[in-house]
């Protein structure tokens, strides 16, 4: 029996009647009738559901109406936009990775409203490779005989495992089959390329005899990732890379590197701490190595293949490099960074990531110093509003283990304990919610806000005053 004190779904107005409202003509004017009756026609359906289900009473026009003006005003501001990146977490992958410089902004923009040489070689008048515009500066920057780019190291590895080892046997160490994020494993990336993955040695301990029996079985590609979001630390014993590239040598097989993060110069000359680079991969012996435009180099989303060139060629004809190609903008991005490594000293002034990587604790110590007044006065009864040393972590995957000194603003919220959860939410919402989205973390009951990647510092003083929104 339905309950008869409940607004029948024919109270609504049509869509008609609503697309027809006076309220709503700027909105046709300015989009077109036809999207706006989808709209309303959605919005309609909302109202109705609302109604059967007892949520509301009554439906009146006019707020139909500002529903309607308030998902055409979000549907149509962009839905991928720029935030603060407060985590503590340079490399962030959910946040994007690395910050670009001016230069490849520049760049990108310069080729992206009009034609270009993308694979047109202008002087010789006939079609060209669109990996040249990057791959004579990766040969520079890495010593490699040739380089070929994908859309991302996943992709890159994707290429390289079923370009050299389709069907065939692949030697990889059971200490580096690693998960990099729900969705790459290397065992499934293996799987998917085709490969018949040869597991080598124990999760803690693998030596050159276990490789040697692998490749004696008939493993085709010795394949060492550098396994880059943990480490296996007590009893434990790797390959090193130059002993591997003997063996594979040895045997008359390729060894690949998936170095994943990838330095292309030694961030230990920034009191960074070590991390393999391409160059020296390539000087122990390894015939091809992969890894990101977007971790430790400070470009674009890319994956990086550079090494031997008939290797890298095989890689080339692979029709699948044709799926997993860079486009035009990604080229060019590439290219504006790669040219800041000619000079690795100026890295930490030019490029974001360096810069950083490599910004002092008494810097970003100072910067909250300063900001402290400021945002305890916007969140003033709300919350106490304190300074204290954090450290960062470099993100995505490189160097799991190593942390840089830092500082953050923590925001403790004034609340009862059994609260304490929910005004912290509060808090968190509160700085998200703001017009650019400051993204914290909370840790030990505290909201904190590492400052280490704050490189705006006006325009997150600017929208404090809006926090008053938490107080509500
Ligand atoms: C990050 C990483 C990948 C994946 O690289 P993307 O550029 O994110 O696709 C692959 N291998 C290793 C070792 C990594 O660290």
């Amino acid at each position: 029996m339905q309950d008869s004190t409940k607004p029948s779904p024919s109270a609504l107005p049509s869509v008609d009647r609503l697309v027809a409202d006076a309220a709503l003509t700027p909105f046709c004017q300015a989009y077109g009738r036809p999207f706006v009756t989808d709209l309303a026609r959605e919005i309609l359906a909302e109202a109705r559901a609302r109604l059967l289900a007892g949520e509301t009473k009554s439906v009146d026009l006019e707020a139909l109406g500002q529903r309607i003006g308030a998902r055409i005003e979000a549907l149509m501001s962009p839905s991928l936009t720029p935030l603060f990146n407060l985590t503590g977490t340079v490399l962030h992958t959910n946040l994007g990775r690395a910050p670009l410089p001016a230069e490849a902004v520049a760049a990108m923009a310069a080729v992206a409203t009009e034609a270009s040489n993308l694979e047109y070689n202008v002087a010789a008048g006939k079609r060209g490779e669109r990996d040249d515009h990057v791959a004579g500066w990766l040969c520079r920057l890495t010593g490699a005989e040739a380089a070929l780019v994908v859309n991302n190291n996943a992709a890159a590895v994707l290429l390289l495992l079923n370009s050299l080892a389709n069907r065939r046997q692949v030697a990889v160490s059971r200490g580096e089959l690693i998960e990099i994020g729900g969705a790459f494993r290397l065992p499934d990336i293996m799987a998917r390329a085709g490969c018949k993955l040869v597991e080598v040695g124990t999760t803690n301990r693998t030596h050159a005899r276990d490789y040697a029996a692998a490749l004696d079985g008939g493993a085709t590609l010795v394949f060492k990732v550098h396994p880059s979001n943990y480490e296996v630390r007590g009893f434990t014993a790797e390959v090193p890379t130059a002993e591997l590239a003997e063996l594979a040598r040895a045997a008359g097989k390729p060894l690949a590197v998936d170095l994943g993060s990838g330095s292309l110069v030694d961030m230990s000359r920034f009191g960074l701490p070590p991390e393999p680079t391409v160059a020296e991969t390539l000087k122990a012996g390894a015939d091809l190595v992969t890894f990101s435009g977007d971790k430790l180099l400070g470009g674009p989303q890319a994956g990086i293949i550079v090494g031997k060139k008939a290797l890298i060629e095989r890689l080339r004809r692979n029709p699948m490099k044709r799926a997993l190609r860079l486009d035009k903008m990604t080229l060019a991005a590439l290219g504006a960074v790669l040219r800041l490594y000619a000079n690795p000293e100026q890295l930490p002034t030019r490029l974001p990531v360096p810069r950083l990587l490599t910004r002092g604790e008494s810097d970003i110590r100072a910067m909250a110093e300063r900001l402290r007044p400021e945002l305890a006065r916007c969140l003033e009864g709300i919350a106490e509003v304190g300074v204290a040393a954090c450290m960062s972590q470099i993100g995505s995957g490189a160097l799991p283990l190593e942390t840089l000194p830092s500082a953050a603003l923590t925001v403790t919220p004034i609340a009862a304990k059994r609260q304490r959860g929910a005004a912290l939410e509060r808090v968190a919402a509160g700085f998200r919610g703001l017009p650019r989205p400051v993204i914290g973390r909370v840790r030990d009951s505290v909201f904190v806000l590492d400052l280490r990647c704050l490189a705006d510092e006006d325009g997150f003083r600017a929208q404090l005053e809006l926090l008053d929104i938490i107080k509500a």
